[in-house]
């Protein structure tokens, strides 16, 4: 069942997917080579129910932490360790906020210190893609033109590996809900967006193959070939000219400008 959500349920799908961005721009402040996962993970808990919300992935399907965090050559699900990072990691942070009986999330991938200029390009492009799929997001246009957008960007023009097995999703009363929304597909497939669809889209791209397996944890995808993986996701509303970003990733990049140990890629 695809719902379409009111002006007022999409204001409150706003709140917690900024709430979900302030998290991650707290957490983004505190990313220096030597802390580890758990610490940020505790401080992001502590954000979200200090802002009258409560961590989305905390229990979900068993997850046990608020915070997805997927380094290097994991794509997405990881879980919180205690391993401290290291200058040249690449650490995807996803999150998720149930507020107010309605759910948001987002994901931003970081780079500490120093990564190769391929790596750098993979982060800028994924990002890319991302925007690309949003202004394809408009009332008239398909799922697939969505899907379309962010494959030709990142696998037609750069040859990247696109995920196939994890894909964007709605999002309202539950965190995932109809439709599926896939990083790779046909233009003019697929569901016809309406206005007031609110979806989140989420690329999730390699540097090498697509091929991504399960690690023991039962959680953590990572990839196959153990190159890098990038990870950015918006929660957003179809509109008639494109879609509009719920989420917002500019609290996000300003604690980026202030952490000089992580690497500028937008
Ligand atoms: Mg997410
Ligand atoms: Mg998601």
């Amino acid at each position: 069942m695809i719902y379409l959500k009111t002006e007022e349920e999409i204001e409150l799908i706003r709140q917690s997917a900024v709430l979900v961005c302030d998290t991650i721009a707290e957490v983004a402040t505190m990313l220096h080579s030597g802390i580890n996962g758990l610490a940020l993970d505790k401080r992001a808990e502590e954000f979200i129910r200090d802002h009258q919300g409560v961590p989305a992935f905390k229990g979900f399907h068993g997850f046990p932490a608020s915070l997805c965090i997927s380094k290097n050559e994991e794509v997405v699900h990881g879980i919180p360790n205690d391993q401290p990072f290291k200058s040249g990691d690449v650490v995807s942070i996803d999150c998720g906020v149930l507020k107010n009986g309605f759910y948001g999330d987002s994901a931003y991938t970081f780079a500490i210190g120093e990564i190769p200029d391929e790596v750098r390009q993979l982060l800028k492009v994924t990002l890319e893609s991302l925007y690309l799929g949003i202004e394809q997001a408009r009332a008239g246009n398909r799922i697939g033109d969505i899907s379309y957008a962010i494959q030709e960007h990142t696998e037609g023009k750069y040859h990247y590996g696109v995920v196939r097995e994890l894909v964007g999703h709605g999002i309202g009363r539950q965190l995932h809900e109809p439709p599926e929304v896939p990083n790779y597909g046909k233009r003019g497939r697929g569901l016809i967006l309406k206005e007031g669809l609110v979806i989140a889209i989420e690329p999730m791209i390699n540097l090498g193959t697509r091929r991504v397996k399960q690690l023991k944890d039962g959680w953590t995808m990572a990839t196959q070939d153990k190159k890098i993986s990038a990870h950015f996701e918006h929660t957003l509303v179809v509109r008639k000219e494109k879609g509009e970003c719920l989420s917002d990733h500019k609290s996000i990049e300003k604690s980026m400008k202030n952490n000089t140990e992580l690497t500028i890629i937008a």
